[in-house]
């Protein structure tokens, strides 16, 4: 899961720049109660349909992808980052040093990760020194997460080695999750299974600490796949690694139904290729101060399709 379209997606529902696949033209069952041809969909296919059905069309029918930006490249090395630490061979590493060495793993591979992000880095048009911010920036939140299992660990060291608190806290990760009810499919960052709970965890870079209504949503969609596909998990949750720290809400049935009536609703409203039947729903989110929706030509200046792919230089 480090390949840069399906990060794509992922990152940019952070409203930063949001992994999952995209919605593909069916191959799982289809479910009676979603007649015709459904599309799979993914977490944020439907978050995208849900903030504006145009958009959802330009991504997921013309499959007109946005331009690369500092928020995803950095989201791709973050996440390899979190995602490989549980990885690494610890076992020759002395109880008392395995702190220590765990922050120095951590930081190396960040570097690692950010150098081989060289080439993506330098397409931005972006100066040096503000991708040098950016570095800096995303070197903390890996400083975080550390804080973050630190501050997990050392009560479980009272009881155990460093080598055992690390393995009862390593979680699963990048489970790919789909719900065959509801043509869903996706990538979930971490399921934690202790003491007989499941508790599905996301990691976001965004700025925001709280669990908006459109997290909650993703976060339900994961909590339906995961009941689908497991058993019901207890509580869901993001780890905000701007700011180190981790907010859950239990897993309600209201959290879960909600999320179904959502899918649905998305289902029965991209059955159509019309452009005409995907409204543009105009909010902050098509311009703001430091950036605009990567459609922005195509809705407000007049830019075709093929126009678009030219100056994307895109090749179908
Ligand atoms: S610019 Fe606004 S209306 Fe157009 S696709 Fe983007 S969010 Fe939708």
């Amino acid at each position: 899961m480090t390949d840069l379209t399906q990060w794509m997606d992922k990152l940019e529902s952070e409203q930063e720049a949001e992994i999952d696949d995209t919605p593909n033209e069916v191959p799982m069952p289809t479910n009676n109660d979603l007649p015709g041809a459904c599309r799979v969909q993914s977490p944020s296919s439907i978050l995208t349909h849900r903030q504006c059905p145009r958009k959802y069309y330009y991504r997921y029918i013309e499959r007109l992808p946005g331009g690369k930006s500092i928020h995803l490249v950095r989201g791709v090395v973050v996440h390899k980052v979190l995602e490989d630490i549980y990885d690494v061979d610890f076992s020759q590493v002395p109880s008392d040093s395995f702190l220590s060495s765990l922050k120095y793993v951590l930081q190396e591979a960040f570097l690692k990760e950010w150098t081989k992000a060289s080439d993506q880095l330098a397409e931005l048009d972006m100066s040096p020194e503000q991708i040098d911010e950016y570095r800096d920036e995303s070197k903390l939140m890996v400083d975080n997460f550390y804080h973050h299992i630190y501050d997990r660990m050392l009560p479980l060291l009272e009881t155990m080695s460093a080598h055992e608190a690390w393995k009862q806290l390593t979680p699963e990760r990048e489970i790919q999750m789909q719900s065959p009810q509801n043509l869903v499919r996706g990538f979930i960052d971490v399921v934690e299974n202790f003491d007989g709970k499941a508790a599905i965890i996301d990691y976001k870079t965004s700025k925001k600490l709280q669990i908006t209504e459109d997290y909650k949503l993703q976060l339900g969609i994961y909590a339906m796949m995961h009941e689908e596909l497991r058993k019901p998990a207890d509580e869901v949750g993001i780890l905000f690694l701007k700011h180190g720290q981790e907010l859950r809400i239990p897993v309600t049935p209201e959290l879960v139904e909600n999320a179904r009536t959502v899918c649905t609703h998305v289902q029965l409203h991209t059955k159509s290729t019309n452009p005409g039947d995907y409204p543009m729903r105009t909010s902050p989110l098509c311009k703001w101060r430091s950036g605009q929706c990567e459609y922005y030509e195509l809705c407000f200046e007049g830019e075709s399709v093929p126009e678009y792919k030219g100056r994307m230089n895109l090749k179908r």
